[in-house]
């Protein structure tokens, strides 16, 4: 785990503790709600370390308790399909046998992760594995792998050699040695899912945050909307704006999460399949903000590796799906139409319109 994103995490929470989340640990209490009459109101907060990240969930309501363990269960559930490196993983499994039948969450990432493959033309490919790996991403044994090594694994970053059976589920690669990732994608889907979990509780108010990826259900209790703080990519304490939203999703993608330096050059996590090396596109920073989780997860990725320019045509093809921060390593900040009476920032800003 990234100390960068433990410490952005909880300046986040610092952020939203004017809201009146607590940090402390597995937290079940009860508030006066002076916004909605005297009626009493509980709020149940816990905390776990899973996808190699450090998340809160924090519900309220009457069945908040049950909706927090439902959400730290249904977290422990997907870390167990989709880990890459735990060897008991199902897709641990998948890229060791080359293939399987895949279980109903795997199946659906897949195919929603080969769709968006298709639309991002290739910025976003869960066949980047072997890259991952080549560059020591996946064990933190970092290095820049040698031309051959990289072109070998280009030639095993293709979705398009995905065979998908999709009424037996079962999942064979087209060329042997090609792995899955979930890793750009995963988080966003597991605030997904406990949404939809929590909406099954009855749950009408909280607030996912999976490593600094926040999905949030409904409005706070006394009504007014989410505030969540966008993290400068320079500086982990400080904020490029503030986000008011409510019901959406708000996930960012940066460089600066996890990276290496090797002969003072910099090298992150976030590998334009084209190249094979971690993108350049100029963006530093890429916040999305949509109502899918799983959506939002995928297109940050996706967004950075496409640069501004491309990024923007592709909002103006999707803008009914989702909206976008975007700040290049210039300091430029560009905000979609959908969002900006909701965004808030002391940098200077352009509004981007359809
Ligand atoms: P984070 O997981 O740090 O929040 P992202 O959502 O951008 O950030 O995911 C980055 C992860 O996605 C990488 O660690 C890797 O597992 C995977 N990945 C990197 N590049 C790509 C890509 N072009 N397409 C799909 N997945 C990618
Ligand atoms: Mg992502």
């Amino acid at each position: 785990m990234e100390l960068r994103k433990i410490v952005g995490l909880f300046c986040l929470i610092g952020i939203l503790s004017v809201n009146g989340c607590g940090k402390s640990m597995d937290i079940e209490r009860q508030q006066e709600n002076a916004g909605m009459s005297l009626k009493k109101h509980m709020e149940a907060q816990k905390e776990i370390f899973a996808m190699d990240t450090y998340m809160v969930v924090t519900a309220y309501g009457e069945n908040a308790q049950s909706a927090a363990e439902a959400a730290i269960d249904e977290i422990q559930r997907l870390d167990a399909l989709l880990s890459i490196g735990s060897e008991e993983s199902e897709v641990w499994n998948i890229n060791k046998n080359g293939g399987d039948v895949l279980s109903e969450d795997t199946a659906y990432l897949l195919e929603r992760a080969t769709e968006l493959c298709k639309e991002t033309d290739g910025a976003f490919d869960i066949t980047i594995y072997p890259i991952m790996e080549a560059w020591g991403f996946t064990t933190q044994d970092y290095q820049v792998p040698a031309e051959e090594t990289l072109k070998t694994c280009l030639s095993l970053t293709d979705s398009t050699q995905l065979i998908f059976d999709e009424v037996t589920k079962e999942l064979s690669f087209g060329i042997e040695g090609m792995k899955l990732d979930f890793g750009g994608i995963a988080k966003g889907y597991t605030s997904s899912r406990i949404i939809d979990i929590w909406k099954e509780h009855g749950i009408t108010s909280g607030m996912v945050n999976l490593g600094g990826n926040v999905q949030t259900l409904g409005y706070k209790m006394d009504g007014s909307e989410w505030k969540i703080g966008i993290q400068s990519p320079e500086d982990e304490s400080t904020y490029i704006g503030v986000l008011k939203i409510h019901d959406k999703a708000v996930i960012t993608s940066g460089g600066y999460e996890r990276y290496f330096e090797q002969d003072g050059a910099m090298y992150h996590h976030i590998i334009d399949p084209e190249t094979g090396y971690p993108a350049e596109s100029g963006l530093v920073s890429v916040t999305i903000v949509s109502s899918d989780g799983t959506l939002a997860d995928a297109l940050s990725t996706a967004l950075f590796v496409m640069g501004k320019d491309r990024a923007l045509e592709f909002w103006k093809l999707h803008s009914d799906e989702f909206d976008a921060i975007l700040m290049t390593k210039e300091n430029e900040l560009y905000i979609t139409e959908g969002i900006k009476e909701n965004f808030t920032s002391d940098m200077s800003l352009e509004v981007v319109n359809k």
